[in-house]
């Protein structure tokens, strides 16, 4: 069985901030590496170092989204131990996140709203600088921003805000498979738009689709063995669940393909 602590130790330590620990995956930094030189062949080290450069900026600004959503779930009561960051993202690990579905909306909404603010911020900038580094700045910044809008329960934070407004209405069990219904539908007008015009979407999309999979599974599981006289309050942990699924089939797809 793939655990957190696994994922995490293959990650590497790059700092901490307000006691979290921030973390790359390992794949990461490969990506870094084989991205910068292949640019760095095509077309010379300049663009090769530029290339690295534009992605880890693009990694700071998924970390400070991140920041985002711990800082408004430690001001919530939560606590944050890690943050991982890899090519899909970036993973914050949250515990003893409340069950009041309006707390939850915050927490979601925290993570695009630093990125949206920033874009707002950035705009100044960009009418007085010349190049187009701050424009590009500010359209990334949207991008992630109103990219993790969307309602694809379990993984983007749109689809926690819906799962947490239908909560409201009905309740945890009934909001997880509806919005998981929305999640997947998604999962595949992503992937589809994804095979067309950017292969990362796919990647996403496959991670939606499996990791709603296995919170359906989840679900299912706890319906058929729980009963009103054995509820326990099981801890949150956000993306846990999603990384491990995740995980598990990258790792079967390679022990089945072994190269
Ligand atoms: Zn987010």
């Amino acid at each position: 069985m793939f655990s957190m602590q696994s994922a995490l130790a293959s990650s590497f330590l790059v700092g901490k901030i307000w006691g979290i620990r921030v973390r790359i995956h390992f794949s990461f930094a490969l990506l870094l590496f084989i991205l910068g030189l292949l640019a760095t062949v095509q077309e010379g080290v300049v663009y090769g170092l530029a290339t690295v450069f534009f992605l880890l900026v693009l990694f700071f600004l998924v970390l400070l989204h991140e920041l985002g959503h711990c800082w408004m779930a430690i001001k919530t009561g939560a606590r944050v131990r890690d943050i991982l960051l890899w090519p899909l993202g970036g993973l914050a690990f949250l515990e003893g996140v409340s069950s009041d579905p309006n707390i939850r909306i915050k927490i979601a909404l925290a993570g695009p709203m630093v990125n949206i603010t920033l874009a707002i911020l950035l705009c100044p900038f960009a009418v007085i600088s010349e190049g187009a580094f701050f424009l590009t700045l500010i359209k990334i910044n949207l991008l992630i921003g109103f990219f993790n809008l969307l309602p694809a329960f379990p993984i983007l934070d749109g689809g926690h805000i819906y799962h947490a407004f239908l909560s409201k209405k009905w309740g945890t069990q009934v909001a997880t498979v509806k919005a998981l219904d929305l999640g997947q539908k998604l999962a595949l007008i992503l992937g589809v738009i994804g095979l067309f015009y950017n292969f990362w979407l796919v990647f996403i999309a496959v991670l939606i689709y499996f990791a709603g999979q296995e919170k359906l599974q989840k679900q299912e599981a706890e319906r058929f063995f729980s009963s009103p006289y054995s509820q326990s309050p099981t801890p949150k942990v956000y993306g846990r669940d999603e990384w491990n699924k995740f995980v598990r089939q990258v790792e079967n797809f390679f022990q089945n393909r072994r190269f």
